[in-house]
């Protein structure tokens, strides 16, 4: 039986061509026009194309999000082997982290995308749809959970980061490498594990996602009160193994008694400190204060996982055992 796998599209350079006389590129091509794109004798798949929006990915937001779960659970229902995402880059490793954490199946879903239009040489889009297409139709995606297929190369969903504005090889796992690749066409895994951490939101089109503030030197933490005004909650992206400078640590110290406030790490890689620095404004009297450690996630993706968490309105306990459990990859 030929097997069936569902493209769901959102736009992205990977769906662009040039607008007009404006000498710029925009998305305006669809989930057929992409597909045409492809050598279709070697397409062994059936195709259900569904374009759930056109757009650019610094234009998605949560109701994209919750589409695109729907769809996946349709497709799921349909009996397709695999699911594919097509969209932009600059959002792509959140809204993927998003879908990961807030759909439960073993079907792959496989977020793919471009770094090259389709009108420039040396246009990546159709040899990374190939090669996500190839890898959601393997029976060892299965189980994999949420996965970004780039440059030959396969990411779990929470590991994978855009670290480059134009490569393309811009997707990189920094802290544990991809967990495969594509080579000769097929799938070739080197790790399975993933957080494996499922989480149930009512409405996914209603998740807001919290401040998130990048420290630098001599912060002086103007933006402790905005924050304390929404009365949601904060990501910071503290100095080194996550720290702030000891002149604000107190009031972050006393915002953490009020509402949940992680700390993650603006160096890039590593996990936030834990138990090496005493000193004021370091990890060990914050975290005595109650600041939750984002382990390894950096601060994108934990603005979305507090974000999941806010909208469903978790407890301390459930939230600290969220971050560990996918921080601690
Ligand atoms: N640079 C982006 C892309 O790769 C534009 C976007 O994110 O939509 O698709």
């Amino acid at each position: 039986m030929t097997p069936r796998v569902t493209l769901i599209c959102l736009g992205g350079t990977i769906a662009s061509t040039s607008s007009g006389d404006r000498g710029g590129v925009a998305p305006n091509l669809r989930g057929e026009n992409l597909l045409a794109g492809l050598d279709q004798e070697a397409l062994v798949a059936q195709m259900d194309v569904i374009d759930v929006a056109t757009v650019p990915s610094w234009d998605l937001n949560f109701e994209h999000v919750a589409s695109v779960i729907d769809e996946i659970a349709k497709a799921v229902a349909r009996g397709s082997t695999g699911v594919v995402i097509t969209q932009g880059t600059d959002t792509l490793e959140e809204v993927a982290f998003a879908v990961d954490l807030l759909v439960d199946t073993r079907v792959p879903v496989a977020f793919v995308a471009a770094m090259r239009h389709s009108g420039s040489p040396g246009s990546d889009g159709p040899a990374n749809l190939r090669d996500a297409i190839a890898t959601v139709l393997d029976p060892r995606a299965r189980g994999l959970g949420c996965i970004v297929v780039m440059n030959g190369e396969v990411h779990h969903a929470a590991d994978v980061r855009k670290t480059h504005t134009s490569s393309v090889g811009a997707f990189s796992s920094p802290d544990v490498g991809p967990c495969g690749w594509i080579h000769e066409g097929a799938l070739h895994l080197r790790a399975r594990s993933s957080h494996g951490l499922k989480l149930h939101v009512e409405e996914p089109a209603s998740i807001r996602t919290p401040p998130l503030v990048r420290l630098g030197i001599q912060d002086d933490g103007w933006w402790l009160d905005p924050v304390r005004s929404l009365n949601s909650g904060l990501v910071i992206e503290g100095l080194g193994g996550g720290h702030v400078p000891s002149s604000i640590a107190p009031a972050v110290e006393e915002l953490a008694r009020e509402i949940p406030v992680v700390m993650t790490s603006r160096a890039g890689r590593g996990s936030v400190l834990t138990s090496t620095y005493d000193a004021p404004g370091s990890e060990i009297p914050l975290r005595r204060a109650g600041v939750i450690s984002a382990g390894v996630l950096d601060g994108i993706k934990a603005r979305v996982l507090l974000g999941v968490l806010l909208a469903q309105k978790a407890s301390r306990a459930d939230i600290e055992y969220a971050f560990a459990r996918c921080g601690s990859r």
